[in-house]
């Protein structure tokens, strides 16, 4: 199916279907190159039993996997298995992963549709927020009248995570590749990096749920990833990895909420612009934390003043609606 997938791809982006940075013939995952990774799939159809599932929970604590068999699983199982026995769950199949010693399922289903009460809430915030990535906070939020609606803190933990990260950096450095010292030092700094990894994805689901339970539009950011992961700065990586995820998250939560996401297109100048007056900077520095204006003088922090830019922002054309993806449920369990 992956390569399938790859194939299309490929071929659509020869064509000038698709578009975006050109997509190669697809190759063979290299051993030790890739996150070790396969797919299992649950060959039933909808409707049957769960319990003639290939892969089902064989108890609260176990999920049952063909040729492994049960494996546990920590967390709770309560909710999804409701839902499984309510025949509004249907996994269609399950995804292994090893990341830093570590093996992670994932499950995956068509999601039901939220109940209409939640998807037109009320209480919502009426006029348009624009989510900024901030560059001490994780982001900014605030809407189109200026008001600052939220500043989402949290990358302290990131931050000392950093400190620690670059330690684990310098100590792999100092080993011998081949040695027991290298190699006690690199499954040290992959669950350094785990850990990192996960505190951020918790982080972020946080934020995510927290804009669209609250706000009606939300106006984010069109970023290049591409252009992200050539940036080797530790920090601004990091921050940049959180705010690529964030808008991942926030797109497929907003279709589940009914909530509208409108996407600024990537040159438009949220940063550089004043919120007071709209006069446009031509330079504006990434170290400068204050936008001071030289037409109206205003000061203001440079991620609110961003993100009210953004909340202002309007699209030019009506966006065009992508298909609902897929959702994943994630298990976790040791090997
Ligand atoms: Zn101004």
């Amino acid at each position: 199916m992956d390569a399938a997938r790859a194939l299309e791809n490929f071929a659509a982006s020869r064509n000038g279907e698709r578009r975006g940075t050109p997509v190669g013939f697809p190759r063979l995952h290299e051993k030790g190159k890739v996150t070790p990774s396969f797919r299992l799939r649950n060959r039933t159809t909808a409707g049957r039993s769960p319990l003639s599932h290939r892969i089902r929970f064989s108890n609260p604590s176990h999920l049952r996997l063909p040729k492994f068999g049960p494996v546990k699983v920590f967390g709770p199982t309560r909710k999804v298995r409701r839902l499984i026995d309510a025949g509004r769950f249907h996994i269609y199949s399950a995804t292994l992963r090893q990341r830093a010693g570590r093996w992670t399922v994932s499950l995956t289903r068509v999601a039901a549709e939220l109940h209409q009460a939640e998807r037109s809430r009320s209480d919502r915030h009426a006029v348009p927020v624009g989510v900024d990535r901030g560059i001490i906070s994780l982001c900014v939020a605030a809407d189109a009248n200026g008001v600052p609606f939220e500043i989402f803190e949290g990358v302290k933990t990131l931050k000392q995570a950093q400190t620690v990260l670059k330690k684990s950096n310098q100590a792999l450095a100092r080993t011998k590749p081949g040695s027991k010292g290298h190699q006690r030092a690199r499954s040290r700094l992959a669950r350094r990096h785990r850990k990192v990894v996960n505190t951020r994805q918790h982080l972020v689901h946080q934020v995510s749920k927290t804009l669209v339970d609250r706000a009606q539009v939300l106006v984010i950011e069109n970023l290049n990833v591409a252009d992200m992961l050539r940036n080797s700065h530790l920090a601004r990586s990091i921050s940049d990895a959180a705010m690529g995820e964030l808008s991942r998250q926030i797109l497929y939560k907003a279709k589940w909420h009914g909530v509208e996401v409108r996407v600024a297109d990537r040159f438009f100048p949220s940063s550089k612009t004043c919120s007071g007056c709209g006069a446009v900077k031509s330079d504006l520095n990434l170290s400068t934390r204050t936008y001071t204006c030289d037409a109206c003088d205003l000061v203001i922090d440079r991620d609110l003043n961003a993100a009210i830019n953004l909340a202002r922002w309007q699209p030019k054309e009506p966006t065009a609606e992508e298909p609902l993806a897929s959702t994943r449920i994630v298990l976790l369990s040791t090997a």
